[in-house]
């Protein structure tokens, strides 16, 4: 794993210091004791005199650790101490419990540990083997899609992959409602971004027909000189099923497919909106 120091800002630095109540040099309910044993628990040995340069009060030693520490190391801490408060909660009703801000870093880092990872995965050497992170994130992209108002809406995640490494994400709907992902992509998010010879992973075939002026998703793919689109499933519009399939490869890009596994994910995910288009005559 790459070593990313940690990067606690100031305010979540206050918000930890409030939540683990670190005013008078404590931290929670610790005992000397305890305290080692909790930091033992994730390999991390705080009588060391490194996190004591400070002064060795719990909190001081506390506050050394997530100075010296990787984002990793105080991951895993404040997850323990969620845990720990969780399970309080669970057997005698303690109205101990995690703040909104807390969750946030907390979430922030488990965050930064997934893109540090796929970061790791991607610099390992680029090959099609590293391709089923990338599909996964289309899917988890896909994932937070919302249902559009009076409607039965495809749920579509799409990324684009330059180098081995992910450029940027988008889903459907994520800055304005019904705005396709591959849109949001290309248009909103990397606009002047050059993505000659890039991939796109994308959930969903892209569209080839819009009504004006609107510019269907595979036009703006060719316009874009994208190398290569990796498609999850085909539209399921029977009248349309694969044709922008076609019309990309038609002009040179090469096309892909998920993982047959992925691929039967993405059907999950759309199996309403599926079983709509199946039987519609209309786009
Ligand atoms: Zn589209």
């Amino acid at each position: 794993m790459e070593y990313v120091v940690s990067d606690l800002t100031s305010i979540e630095k206050r918000v930890l210091e409030r939540e683990l109540g670190m005013s008078d040099g404590y931290v929670l309910n610790f005992t000397d004791q305890s305290f080692a044993d909790f930091f033992q628990d994730f390999g991390v040995e705080i009588n060391n005199p490194k996190y004591s340069a400070n002064g060795t009060s719990k909190a001081k030693r506390m506050r050394s650790f997530w100075q010296i520490d990787d984002n990793t190391l105080v991951l895993q801490a404040l997850e323990i101490i969620v845990k720990h408060w969780q399970e309080l909660q669970r057997y005698n009703s303690s109205s101990l419990a995690p703040s909104t801000a807390f969750i946030q870093i907390l979430q922030r880092l488990r965050e930064q540990k997934q893109v540090a990872k796929k970061v790791e995965i991607a610099n390992s050497g680029i090959s099609r083997d590293n391709e089923r992170v990338f599909m996964e994130e289309a899917i988890s992209q896909a994932r937070l899609c919302k249902s559009e108002l009076g409607r039965i809406s495809p749920k579509v995640g799409a990324v684009i992959v330059k180098d081995g490494l992910i450029v940027a994400s988008a889903y459907r709907g994520e800055v304005n409602p019904g705005e396709h992902a591959e849109f949001t992509l290309l248009e909103k998010k990397l606009k002047h971004e050059i993505l000659t010879g890039s991939t796109l992973f994308t959930t969903l075939e892209p569209c080839i027909a819009r009504n004006p002026p609107k510019i269907p998703c595979a036009d703006r793919i060719i316009e874009r000189r994208i190398g290569r689109v990796v498609i999850g499933i085909l539209d399921p519009n029977p009248k349309i099923t694969g044709r922008g399939f076609r019309q990309l490869q038609g002009h040179g890009i090469e096309v892909g497919i998920f993982d047959h596994d992925l691929a039967n994910v993405i059907e999950e995910l759309n199996r309403e909106f599926t079983r709509e288009q199946e039987t519609t005559q209309s786009h």
